[in-house]
């Protein structure tokens, strides 16, 4: 269905306009340019507060001109302001100081000296650019400029600036502001009223929402605050309608599955396990048992997300799952994210199975089964006789890495899959691993260690159920951390590794982690995908990034010195599998005292003896990887110590961000203001780059009750009309967001 916001904004706007917008915002249809909103409304005559700005940012600010300065870039000598024509051709710096009324910022302009003569002290001017840091100051580099109390300005721009609100757009230096304002007011006076909404009419009545034409009018050219709220709120709600109605869409198809139900049986091995376990279940362990058991008795495949802090305990819920499975005849997967982890999990589930995983072994139990695992990097023998029993049923338990997901890996009866840190396996592999099964899909169990505040859940993982660890298991001791600005205090540093030291003495044993290998220019996130790079670029900082990250070899090369007389070893991923085994298995035994590793730790690693982990470059890791970083310290009895370093001063943001790390160690707390410092592009897990999200207004962490009301709304449309098929215009809305980059996300989860 073609509607007016389909067509090209190229008949309104005239072809070189069109390329302009098409090829710096991508900006090609009138859809495309209308859902353009602007990210805020200057209202007449006020300035912007320049405490608001951020480095990294595209800002457009509303100032007034303190001072002018113009200087030769030759000779450095001022030049006067009655000159500056004379150096029209020459080489020159303009400097102008603009203020808020109370913060001061800089504007430097290059090569434009008469520009002096139209910024004279008080007059108000638009700028706009990217906010960069020079020697300390904020400044805008060469920015776009408006005047605005300009003499001879045609009818049409006067009416224009005379307008309550100014809308400020996301603009660059070719598309400033004021030309994305008079494009959209060129497009909306020329389309008739009849827009099709994909708000269907009697849900814009119950909800009391303005139709799309109103909506876009006031987002655009609002005379009043209650327009630019009013026509948010639509839009927001638009956007949880467009992305509910796609969770319900996938329910209704995961709810027509079909599963092979897969009660709980009495006198099993999981009944044996129970009586054997040398701890005392948590109430929260045994709750989310019974829900999973519930679930695994339903002919239709269980879908379920198993949230929980690192160390709560959530390998011993997925062994009583899998192990009720295997009772019932069926086989389980763990999948694992990395290799290290996935020999991790094999260990554990060996050694907390006993005699449990000796099936034909002399000595094994009565009942019994076999736990297998497949990895990319086993022998060719060990490799076939982990297919060979994963095909024969002979191997309840299978454990692996996406080598696992492999057409050749066949499965006598695959019952459930548990998913291990959900975040890194994407839904063809979920797909693939269904395909083992038949025309019956297994029941499937995603853990994650990253706690996800409620709406964000519900968003991203709206078609999943979930389950919360929220106590950790009694006698784990606490993990106390500390930042370490190694810049500003260099002999913090020097006693950082006094006190790994001094670890060492008491038997203990510690991690370095850095953010990089070192071993070439790649990082470490190429190889390992696990480096959040740049999660401090999208916060705004590009600038500061200059050095590269500490890495494993660099400080391999330090402690070798410092630490000489322990025994220090590295671990990356780029080590050959065997060796990356040996490392962790040497390190396991206590036979290391040291370990330099890149972010290969993160998750699941488990030795109890481990006190103290240093992280070098801090700030280059998120703040929920951080969290996941120092769970594997203070995971016995002894006491944990987590030192993050950083070359940050102690005043800037992201040196904040560090400190929450180290003053909280409430998984749900830090997530919260992890999501809040990101963009909620990331949130949701997106690239900055590439297509737009659909999710423009929308915030999932501030617009609960939206979510909410949207939910119900896509409920009760998809219950009756899966299809959409009355509902056209939300049907190609659907459609759209399906292809952009936000929803494929979610077909990642
Ligand atoms: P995570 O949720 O981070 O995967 P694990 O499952 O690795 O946590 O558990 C961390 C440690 O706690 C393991 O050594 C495990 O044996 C132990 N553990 C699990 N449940 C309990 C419990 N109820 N009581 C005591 N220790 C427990
Ligand atoms: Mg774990």
């Amino acid at each position: 269905m073609k509607t007016d916001m389909d067509r090209k904004v190229r008949d309104f706007l005239g072809a070189r306009t069109a390329k302009i917008f098409a090829d710096v915002l991508a900006i090609e249809t009138v859809g495309d340019l209308l859902r353009h909103y602007p990210r805020r409304y200057l209202k007449k005559g006020e300035l912007t507060p320049f405490d608001e700005l951020e480095v990294g940012d595209q800002a457009t600010v509303n100032g007034r001109v303190k001072k002018v300065t113009v200087r030769s870039l030759d000779t450095k000598a001022e030049i006067p302001l009655t000159d500056v024509q004379k150096w029209a051709r020459r080489k020159t710096l303009t400097k102008v100081v603009v203020t808020d009324g109370r913060r001061d910022l800089e504007l430097a302009f290059f090569n434009q000296p008469w520009l002096a003569t139209k910024l004279t002290p008080g007059t108000a001017a638009l700028f706009w650019g990217e906010v960069t840091m020079f020697r300390d100051i904020m400044q805008l580099k060469s920015p776009g400029t408006e005047i605005l109390d300009e003499e001879d300005l045609s009818e049409a721009e006067i009416e224009r600036r005379a307008r309550p609100f100014r809308p400020l757009y996301p603009a660059t230096a070719k598309l400033p502001t004021a030309t994305i304002e008079r494009s959209v007011k060129i497009v909306l006076d020329s389309l008739d009223e009849g827009l099709e909404d994909p708000i269907p009419d009697l849900i814009l009545r119950n909800e009391k929402l303005l139709s799309l034409r109103e909506a876009l009018q006031k987002v655009h050219l609002p005379d009043t605050e209650k327009d630019i709220r009013d026509a948010q709120h639509r839009f927001r709600f638009e956007e949880a309608l467009v992305m509910q109605t796609i969770l319900a869409q996938r329910r209704a198809v995961t709810d027509a599955l079909n599963a092979i139900p897969r009660p709980r049986t009495e006198g099993g091995m999981l009944d044996e396990f129970d009586q054997r376990l040398p701890f005392e279940l948590t109430a929260g362990q045994a709750e989310v048992g019974e829900e999973i058991f519930a679930d695994l008795a339903r002919p239709h495949p269980m879908h379920r997300l198993l949230q929980g802090e690192v160390g709560s305990g959530k390998t011993v819920v997925a062994l009583r799952a899998m192990l009720s499975v295997v009772d019932s005849g069926g086989q389980a997967v763990l999948l694992a994210p990395t290799e290290v982890l996935a020999t991790q999990h094999h260990k554990t589930l060996t050694k907390m199975l006993g005699d449990l995983a000796e099936e034909g072994m002399l000595g094994g139990a009565e009942r019994a089964t076999r736990v297998g695992l497949l990895t990319g990097s086993l022998g060719a023998a060990a490799r076939r006789t982990a297919m060979l029993d994963a095909a024969s049923g002979a191997a309840g338990i299978v454990v692996g890495t996406h080598a696992l997901l492999e057409d050749k890996v066949q499965f006598a009866d695959l019952g459930l899959v548990v998913v291990d840190e959900q975040h890194r396996f994407g839904v063809e592999q979920r797909a693939a691993l269904s395909q083992k099964s038949g025309e019956n899909t297994p029941h499937v169990l995603v853990m994650t260690a990253t706690p996800i505040p409620r709406t964000v859940a519900m968003t991203v993982f709206g078609d999943l159920s979930v389950s919360t660890l929220t106590e950790l298991p009694a006698g784990r001791s606490p993990i106390q951390s500390s930042v370490v600005p190694a810049k500003e205090k260099p002999d913090w540093l020097q006693r950082a590794w006094a006190r790994v030291r001094e670890e060492v003495g008491k038997g203990h044993q510690a991690y370095v982690v850095c953010p990089r290998i070192g071993d070439d220019v790649k990082n470490a996130a190429d190889e390992e995908g696990e480096f959040v790079a740049g999660e401090e670029e999208k916060a705004g900082g590009k600038k500061q990034q200059a050095r590269p990250p500490i890495s494993v070899m660099q400080v391999a090369e330090a402690l070798a010195e410092i630490l000489h007389d322990l025994r220090v070893e590295i671990l990356h991923g780029r080590l050959p599998a065997e060796e990356k085994d040996a490392v962790m298995s040497r390190f396991a035994a206590g036979e290391v005292d040291v370990l330099i590793a890149t972010t290969v730790i993160e998750v699941g690693v488990d030795v109890p003896n481990a006190s103290t982990m240093v992280i070098m470059d801090a700030d280059r890791f998120g703040i929920s990887q951080l969290h996941q970083l120092r769970g594997r310290v203070g995971r016995g009895r002894v006491p944990g110590l987590c030192l993050l370093v950083t070359d940050l001063w102690a005043g800037s943001k992201s040196y904040g961000r560090l400190d929450a790390v180290a003053s909280t160690t409430d998984g749900f707390e830090l997530s919260r203001i992890d999501l809040e410092t990101r963009r909620e592009g990331d949130v949701l897990g997106v690239a900055q780059s590439g297509r737009r999200s659909s999710l423009k207004l929308l915030s999932v962490l501030r617009d609960e009750d939206i979510i909410f009301a949207a939910r119900h709304v896509a409920n009760s449309i998809v219950s009756v009309d899966a299809e959409l098929a009355e509902y056209p215009a939300l049907r190609s809305f659907v459609r759209s967001a399906l292809e952009s980059e936000t929803t494929e996300y979610l077909e990642k989860t």
